[in-house]
């Protein structure tokens, strides 16, 4: 597989809730696959491609 799979999708939930209290830097970006806006600690110039959890999910399983 020659995806950099996002360490963040299984913690989803919790970096979210973190961020609600902290200045934790998360970028508004869209789903590699199905272009659903998501959050995440990856910036928008890194070369990863970004899944949301479903579609990660869908990868992984
Ligand atoms: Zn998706």
């Amino acid at each position: 597989m020659n995806l950099a799979l996002p360490r963040l999708c299984s913690n989803c939930r919790h970096y979210q809730r973190l961020a609600q209290r902290t200045p934790f830097k998360l970028w508004d970006r869209t789903c590699a696959k199905c272009e659903k806006e998501i959050k995440t600690s990856y910036s928008p110039n890194r070369p990863e491609i970004i899944y949301c959890e479903s579609c990660y999910n869908n990868e992984v399983a």
